[in-house]
């Protein structure tokens, strides 16, 4: 059976693809578009789903199977609580929430199903279980450092991606990221210290997302990269991540590893 999607951040630039991705998908459709109050959409017609009109009252949406949300940590928590409230499964794509912010998530997921992730792509989930392998391999005496370049718009920095990527080769190295994580560095900082992970930012027009990882070693490194051109992709993987949790997966905190099943790889 077809399965209702809700698309919370509906006009965004992830909301759009989510849009597109939904009406090319046989086994989706489009039930609510929640935009911010502010928008100039509220009240349209969605263009691929004419019958369907952008709302900004998200305690109207209430008849749908799975909603997705690319929008802000403070509206995301929004939708959460209303899933939670309704009883109904989330993607969660929004990226730059605090701990605070990820443990009220991990709490939701105690009663409803949910797919947090930083990235909804293929390839990075499938980079995700590289660097892990390059980091038991070389991790213990190479420099390690993350580079990622994104889009001037993106608020947040480093990416949601670039500390995911941290965090797996943390988990492999036995490493705690918020310890070894340099984010800045600038001016007389003294030499390299062996652990540190190096985290460097790029912001720049319209890059959607590349991410590249270093394991330097003296005379030799491995680079990991990763190149998105296209938003679809996200929203590809968002849909089929909705779809798994339509399938009435138990109520758990979930990442793409899951639901690709590469958690085994
Ligand atoms: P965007 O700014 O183009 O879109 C966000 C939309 O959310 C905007 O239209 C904004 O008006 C809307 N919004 C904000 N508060 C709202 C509210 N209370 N109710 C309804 N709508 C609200 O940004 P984007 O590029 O689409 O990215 C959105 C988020 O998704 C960011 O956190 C970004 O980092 C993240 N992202 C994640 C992935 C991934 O794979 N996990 C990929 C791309 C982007």
């Amino acid at each position: 059976m077809t399965k209702r999607i809700l698309i919370k951040g509906a006009a965004g630039r992830m909301g759009t693809n989510l849009i597109k991705t939904v009406a090319s998908n046989p086994d989706t459709t489009l039930a609510y578009a929640v935009v911010h109050p502010e928008a100039p959409q509220l009240g349209q017609s969605v263009p691929e789903f004419a019958e369907v009109k952008y709302i900004s009252d998200l305690s109207q949406a209430t008849d749908f199977d799975v909603a997705i949300d690319f929008t802000s940590p403070e509206s995301t928590l929004e939708t959460l609580a209303h899933c939670q409230k309704l009883g109904k499964p989330l993607v969660i794509g929004t990226t730059g929430l605090n701990a605070e912010q990820k443990e009220k998530i991990q709490q939701a997921s105690t009663s409803i199903p949910v797919v947090f992730a930083a990235n909804f792509s293929v390839g990075m989930n499938l980079m995700f279980k590289l660097v892990e392998k390059a980091a038991r391999v070389m991790g213990t005496y190479s420099d390690i450092e993350i580079i990622e370049a994104h889009h001037h718009n993106k608020v947040d920095a480093p990416s949601g991606t670039a500390l995911a990527l941290g965090e797996h080769i943390c988990k492999a190295l036995g490493r705690d990221l918020d310890e070894v994580a340099v984010k800045e560095r600038n001016g007389l900082i003294g030499p390299r210290t062996k652990d540190e992970i190096g985290f460097s930012t790029i912001r720049a027009a319209d890059v959607i997302g590349e991410h590249t990882v270093w394991f330097a070693d003296i005379g030799e490194r491995i680079e990991l990269s990763h190149k998105v051109s296209d938003r679809i992709t996200f929203a590809r993987g968002a849909v089929h991540a909705a779809l798994w949790l339509s399938q009435g997966p138990e109520a758990k905190l979930y990442d793409m590893t899951n639901v690709l099943g590469l958690d085994k790889l």
